[in-house]
């Protein structure tokens, strides 16, 4: 479902999507009393990535569109891997991208007390027991989904001794892996997941909220459905993978709902990117292992890597919004479309500028020495409220080394000797000379310049091929810049099944550039999250590492997509 591919403006989707057209349906038959609740449920273990913004976007999105409201809580059933790490940069991003959750800030591990409470109860109830084998006699007998499972020979302990066993693995008597506790269902089920389901197991470990007070913590499927309930979700929207798991959702909350209210699930297709890993297993061991910088390295697929490289959460919201959600298993979508959403963003809000990443000196040689004019440049051509700034022009100028060639090819409409070529916003110039060193590479150019041909004069009419951005030599200001490509060099690397996703990185995928020349506009207004366009070379951001004295860019994107370019796809 890819619309509007090639748009100018950001569009809302019209019609509604199936989520939408449930929930509208819901609505109008008055379901839970005509209330509309959902929730986002991130595991606090990780940073967010993009598909975890496609399911911020439908989880508040809906809400917001039905005037229904969208719970923010935190899964945090397994103390072993979470951390508040985790949990203040999931805020900040969820906020970055535009929605909010106002005082509706919830945890699982509120939800500890009735959660134990209910398994008490399904004990007493004769629907669930505690196991004594491990986990992998466990599996052994779970069966296949063409064969029964057997029942554990701790299936029918009684009420008094599950209920005794299960208090003491709670007070910690028991060793982690020892025990279980165990939902009695059906080990024959077509379903794998009623075999006897796995409620609670021991974690000695403290949990970033809870501290020491439990030694059990609840599975994900004894969780989610109920914290649902308790804080009366009523669409529980996630990723298609829960499909099977859905049965035994509804099983657990009917142990607590009735007819006036019952929470729902619905599933949708997960985002998968090409050249890109999304499983948060793979990203945490790329930043142990210092593969990449930290987990919002401008190379990561995180919201906070996409932040920090340039990226707008208006960008990956007109992204998310045009693939759309299906209940269809997407193989992939291409990260391409994903770059021209931000290409697209950041043509409409960059301010333009001139910075020469590779430069050569030229020096113009019948302009006076020692003057300094200035040219004023249009600072966004797509905005007709942004104004220009002005930019020193001088008897010495860089420009880029790949713009002038000795001997050049038929069609390089760029600087050669004896050509002329257009300095953007200034003069029109004339190749007379090189200089070289002793290895014959090129020291400085020499030109001419026509003073009838600056910009406004009636001689900048004159037809001149090529033009050139440029930086005045004197004013200049020295920059880093990073340039980043796709982390991972194989389409898919999720996919190479016999390879270590770590030899599928791409090892350009940064390359740093010292001594890049800067307009004295760009390094001025270097500030954080500022957007700019390096005039016939990209957008750019300056990195979080970036100071007055020593300014650092991260190039957001380049200006037209050369890697598919390359890849002789275009
Ligand atoms: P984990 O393996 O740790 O469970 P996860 O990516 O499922 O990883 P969660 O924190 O559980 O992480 O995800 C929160 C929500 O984001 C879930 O509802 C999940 O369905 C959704 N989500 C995660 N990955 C994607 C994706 N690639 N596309 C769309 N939604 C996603
Ligand atoms: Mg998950």
């Amino acid at each position: 479902m890819v619309e509007n591919k090639d748009c100018e403006t950001p569009e809302v989707s019209k019609g509604l999507n199936f989520v939408e057209q449930i929930v509208a349906d819901d609505l109008k038959a008055g379901k839970n009393g005509g209330r509309l609740n959902t929730r986002f449920p991130p595991e606090p273990n990780g940073y967010l990535h993009i598909g975890h913004a496609k399911a911020i976007c439908m989880d508040f999105g809906v809400a917001e569109k039905f005037g229904g409201t969208c719970n923010l809580r935190f899964d945090d059933t397994n103390p072993i891997k979470e951390d508040t790490e985790y949990v203040d940069a999931i805020r900040e991003d969820i906020h970055w991208l535009g929605f909010d959750w106002a005082d509706r800030e919830y945890y699982a591990s509120d939800y500890f007390p009735q959660l134990y409470d209910l398994a008490v109860r399904m004990i007493k109830e004769g629907k669930a027991y505690v196991d004594d084998q491990t986990s992998e006699q466990i599996a052994a007998q779970k069966g296949t989904p063409t064969t029964p499972g057997t029942d554990s020979p701790y299936r029918s302990r009684s009420v008094e001794e599950n209920l005794d066993l299960f208090e003491r693995m709670n007070a910690g008597e028991f060793e982690e892996g020892s025990r279980v506790l165990r939902a009695k269902i059906d080990m024959a089920s077509s379903n794998m997941h009623f075999r006897d389901p796995i409620m609670y197991r021991i974690i000695k470990h403290p949990h970033h909220r809870t501290g020491n007070k439990w030694n059990v913590y609840p599975m994900y499927d004894f969780a989610h459905g109920q914290s649902d309930y308790f804080e009366g979700v009523t669409h529980s929207i996630c990723t298609l993978e829960f499909v099977p798991h859905r049965p035994l959702y509804e099983y657990f909350v009917k142990e607590l709902a009735d007819e006036t209210y019952c929470p729902r699930q619905i599933e949708f297709n997960r985002l998968n990117l090409t050249y890109t890993v999304m499983s948060k297993r793979k990203l945490l061991q790329l930043v142990k292992e210092g593969l990449v910088a930290g987990w919002d390295d401008p190379r990561m697929p995180t919201i906070s890597g996409m932040r920090r490289r340039g990226y707008t959460a208006r960008a990956i919201r007109n992204f998310i919004d045009r693939i759309g959600y299906t209940k269809i298993e997407e193989a992939m979508i291409s990260v391409s479309l994903l770059e021209h959403a931000v290409r697209e963003d950041l043509n409409a809000i960059a301010t333009r500028g001139m910075a020469v990443i590779n430069p050569v000196k030229v020096v113009i040689t019948n302009y006076p020495e020692g003057t300094t004019e200035m040219v004023e440049m249009e600072n966004n051509p797509e905005d007709a409220n942004a104004g220009t700034h002005s930019m020193p022009f001088s008897r010495e100028i860089y420009i880029e080394r790949d713009d002038f060639m000795e001997n050049p090819p038929k069609k390089f409409f760029r600087l050669a000797p004896d050509g002329e070529v257009r300095l953007k916003g200034a003069y029109i110039i004339k190749c007379t000379g090189v200089k070289k060193d002793a290895d014959g590479n090129i020291e400085e150019i020499y030109c001419t310049y026509d003073p009838d041909s600056r910009s406004g004069l009636p001689g900048s009419q004159r037809k001149v091929k090529g033009t050139l951005h440029w930086v005045s030599a004197e004013h200049a200001v020295d920059a880093s810049v990073r340039l980043y490509d796709r982390l991972f060099s194989v389409e898919n690397p999720s996919a190479e099944a016999d390879k270590d996703f770590r030899e599928l990185l791409n090892p350009d995928s940064l390359v740093t550039i010292e001594g890049v020349k800067l307009e004295p506009f760009i390094a001025e207004n270097a500030r954080k999250g500022e957007k700019f366009q390096f005039q016939r070379i990209g957008y750019f951001t300056p990195d979080y590492d970036s100071t007055p004295e020593h300014p650092v860019f991260n190039r957001t994107i380049a200006l037209k997509d050369s890697w598919e370019k390359a890849q002789g796809k275009k």
